[in-house]
């Protein structure tokens, strides 16, 4: 269930500082100039178990000279339509301004959820001053809060996740795995679709989905059952100004959460940009599969060793997600597009594999016992076994004699020694130390 979380307002209500906060990177890149360029808009945030989606909408509408001419309006009222919940954030300092009017009619037309965060509530007598919001006849939700210091999040995290939808058990064994393709603008998601479809091996029908037009194809390849769901589109609906790219960044998350596994295009000639590697660490962070796929390949210039150099950068790049599979395609020459989907299906298997308790302890107890965790203080740290967690993403639970003394490095040590004996290619695993 994709939650999304957007926070609207005019300018200098403080935004990116609530943002930087909830994403929990305190080191707020912030000016009092409004309309600087951000890093980062949306990021993965966390609150009573719930995850979701934060974005911060200055980030992407408020360089634009006039934020309610037609266009962009309309571009804004779109894109928080696939919010599930928006927070409405005023300046208690400044009080009730005439852009805060502005922007409660446009959020006013989307009817979603609304929540009013009165900023800048850094003391008692300020928070007073959040009442004059509520002339806004917006929503009886208002919340005083302190972006800075962080007062008042916590009562503001409660109310907003509470209109999350109640996360279903969906632990049904052979649900048909869905894969989202994501991307930035060009790279040729919609080339990539065309040429799946083009093939009779591929049997499709339109599902409609439960946004409005991602579109969801469901395939049949290699005798095997999935469901892709295409942000292409996008672009060609956001007719507005190519920096705009709020409305796509919106979608390519949306999918991303509904999804199983991500394939994420590239294009060659620009290898992995910062964007990427936002969307990359999104999908880990939400635990999906993930595979990388370098598209344009035709137009690279190369030589024999070209691929391995370009898969060591990225894996360089990656880092702590080198765990992640890239495949070289040209969509336009046909080349290896079916072993990108091939790809995709088997990190989809990867991503529900479970491993026997007795063969896992047989391999891993082993490289415990050859590598055991060093003693502390004098402690013997004893690894007793170890078993799978029932959960949709692969977790193993180490029952351990003094779980707090197993250090970050050999949870390391354990996730890639799991690593190495079962294949779990594109899948974000995780190790999790437990009192025996
Ligand atoms: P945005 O343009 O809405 O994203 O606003 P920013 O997050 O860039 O904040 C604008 C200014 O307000 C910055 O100088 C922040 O330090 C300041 N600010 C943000 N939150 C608070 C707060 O809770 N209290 C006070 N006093 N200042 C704040
Ligand atoms: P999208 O915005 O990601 O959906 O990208 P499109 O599918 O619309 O493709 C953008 C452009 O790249 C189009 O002109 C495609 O013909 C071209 N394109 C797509 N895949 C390839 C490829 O593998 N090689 C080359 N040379 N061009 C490609």
């Amino acid at each position: 269930m994709a939650n999304i979380v957007a926070i609207v307002g005019r300018p200098n209500v403080g935004k990116s500082t609530l943002f930087n906060r909830l994403i929990e990177r305190r080191q707020a890149i912030m000016d009092n100039e409004s309309g600087v360029t951000r890093d980062r808009h949306y990021g993965y945030s966390e609150w009573n178990g719930k995850s979701f989606t934060v974005i911060d909408t200055g980030g992407y509408v408020e360089g634009s000279d006039d934020i309610f001419e037609g266009a962009i309006r309309t571009q804004v009222k779109e894109a928080l339509q696939e919010a599930n919940v928006i927070l409405f954030m005023v300046d208690c300092i400044t009080g009730l301004h005439g852009l805060d009017q502005d922007f409660a009619n446009v959020v006013r037309e989307v009817g979603k959820p609304v929540i009013i965060v009165a900023n800048k509530a850094d003391n008692t007598e300020k928070s007073y001053a959040a009442n004059e919001f509520y002339a806004l006849g917006l929503t009886d939700s208002i919340y005083a809060v302190s972006s800075v210091s962080g007062s008042g999040t916590g009562d503001l995290l409660d109310e907003t996740v509470s209109h999350f939808a109640e996360e279903v058990e969906d632990e049904e064994k052979d649900e048909v795995p869905r894969i989202a393709i994501v991307g930035r603008p060009n790279v040729g998601k919609s080339s990539f679709l065309n040429a799946l479809l083009g093939k009779d091996r591929t049997i499709v029908t339109n599902i409609a989905g439960t946004t409005r037009d991602a579109i969801d194809s469901r395939y049949n390849l290699f005798g095997k059952d999935f469901i892709l769901t295409d942000t292409a589109g996008i672009r060609k609906k956001a007719k507005v100004k190519e920096d705009i790219e709020f409305y796509s960044v919106l979608r390519a998350i949306q999918a991303l959460q509904d999804s199983d596994v991500c394939i994420v295009m590239l294009d060659a000639e620009n290898g992995l940009e910062a964007q990427d590697m936002n969307i990359i660490g999104l999908a880990h962070k939400y635990r999906k599969g993930s595979i990388i796929m370098v598209n344009k390949w035709d137009l690279y210039e190369k030589d024999t060793k070209s691929a391995d150099e370009y898969k060591k950068h990225i894996a360089e790049k990656l880092g702590p997600l080198g765990y992640i599979p890239v495949v070289f395609t040209s969509v336009i020459n046909k080349q290896r597009i079916f072993k990108a989907i091939e790809l995709a299906l088997k990190v989809a298997e990867n991503k529900n594999k479970r491993i026997s308790t007795s063969v896992l302890n047989a391999k891993m107890l082993k490289e415990i016992e050859n590598y055991p965790p060093p003693s502390v203080r004098g402690k013997h740290i004893h690894i007793k076994y170890i078993t799978q967690l029932p959960t949709k993403t692969p977790a193993f639970a180490f029952f351990c004699n003094h779980p707090k003394d197993i250090t970050e490095s050999y949870e390391r040590f354990l996730i890639n020694k799991l690593r190495s004996h079962f294949d779990f290619e594109g899948v974000p695993i995780k190790a999790i130390i437990k009192q025996k």
